[in-house]
């Protein structure tokens, strides 16, 4: 934390607005860094829908949420943003020279501009209906991965049947002291193909899976040493472990935004049609986050709202130099920002 991170702008939000911003920012010469509570890029077309069709992005007939994260994730290469994954911002303050923000990691950024496009609010996970969850979180029971390095040789519990929980269960493997994956039911809801990987570490002896429900934590000072679960026949056992990583989805929060000081109407954050800027200067709102007459929530009005906020944030990064239109088509200075000349 004691590194602080300068930069031309901030993107609170890697969903589709927040990836689409960088390629704006990028033609106008500003650098991004883009950082997001989720461990991956794509926003809500990437946790709630990446096998759903979308048919109204423009030019693409029809486009999943997960491809069209990946064709704007290889869109934005040439800007060479920096991506934050698995952090959320908490804190946003005014400095002499711009803004300070802070995540929840620690990780500390100073910028001229800020761009929210934090859509419906960060991806919170759900809490287990555990008593007295909460005295372990952040020592032994964790909601996401930051860093695998954290539970080297450490006894892991791994909790859900979905992808996330199937994906860790993999890569901690490797990792892990031992690995015991829990879920209350055979059947999964993660890719078939995770699942077969899966089934032949259970079958090889690297990792144990027990058919249950965690329905009691044990341990002591914030240190877990042991869960009940209880199997579907009701009967119980004691699994001990030093760390629990409970996977039971996402649900979308307001969260941190509420706290800086932005004007707010019913949770969105009112912005001006011709620069999408917030009531402080050099913070803009785009996407899904944002409010104003006529507004729809739609990728594509983002992607718009996107180039109009760029045209002023190069005013605050270069207020000596002049903007001048140019087509990506026939700019041959666009084109070797692209990298295509
Ligand atoms: P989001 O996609 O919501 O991304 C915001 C990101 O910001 C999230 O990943 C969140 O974790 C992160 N974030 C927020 N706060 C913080 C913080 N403090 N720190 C770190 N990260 C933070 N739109 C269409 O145009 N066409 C469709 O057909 C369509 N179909 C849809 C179907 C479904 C089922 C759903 C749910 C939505 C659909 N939408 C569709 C809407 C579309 O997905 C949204 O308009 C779009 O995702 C908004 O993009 P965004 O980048 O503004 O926000």
């Amino acid at each position: 934390s004691e590194d602080v991170i300068k930069t031309d702008a901030v993107i609170i939000g890697a969903g589709p607005v927040g990836l689409f911003a960088v390629f704006e920012l990028g033609l106008v010469d500003v650098k991004a860094h883009v950082i997001d509570i989720l461990d991956r890029p794509g926003g809500q077309c990437a946790e709630l829908y990446p096998e759903k069709p979308i048919y109204d992005v423009p030019a693409l007939a029809i486009v999943t949420g997960q491809e069209l994260t990946d064709r704007l994730m290889e869109q934005i290469k040439p800007f060479g943003a920096e991506f934050h994954f698995s952090e959320r911002v908490e804190t946003l303050e005014k400095t002499d020279e711009g803004y300070r923000l802070v995540t929840d990691a620690g990780t500390t950024f100073e910028c001229k501009v800020v761009v929210i496009a934090a859509g419906g609010g960060s991806f919170t996970p759900k809490r287990p209906p555990l008593p007295g969850i909460e005295q372990y979180e952040g020592t032994s029971v964790f909601y996401s991965v930051r860093k695998m390095d954290a539970f080297r040789d450490k006894d892991v519990l791994i909790v859900g049947g979905g992808d996330s929980a199937l994906d860790w269960t993999l890569n901690l493997q490797p990792v892990a002291k031992s690995l015991t994956l829990v879920h209350r039911r055979q059947e999964f809801r993660a890719a078939p193909a995770s699942v077969q990987k899966m089934l032949e570490l259970v079958d090889s002896g690297n990792i144990s899976f027990k058919l249950g429900q965690v329905t009691e934590l044990h341990g002591d000072n914030a240190q877990l040493t042991g869960v009940t679960v209880k199997r579907p026949d009701g009967s119980t056992f004691e699994q001990p472990t030093e760390v629990m990583l409970p996977f039971f989805g996402l649900t979308m929060k307001l969260g941190p935004v509420a706290n800086w000081g932005l004007n707010l109407e019913e949770n969105l954050v009112p912005v001006d049609t011709e620069k999408f800027e917030t009531s402080e200067k050099g913070i803009f709102a785009i996407g899904d986050i944002n409010a104003y007459p006529g507004k729809l929530k739609l990728i594509l009005s983002g992607f718009h709202e996107a180039a109009l906020m760029a045209q002023q944030a190069h005013k605050y990064v270069h207020p000596d130099k002049k903007l001048i239109f140019q087509y990506t088509t026939s700019s041959s200075n666009l084109q070797k920002k692209l990298g295509v000349k």
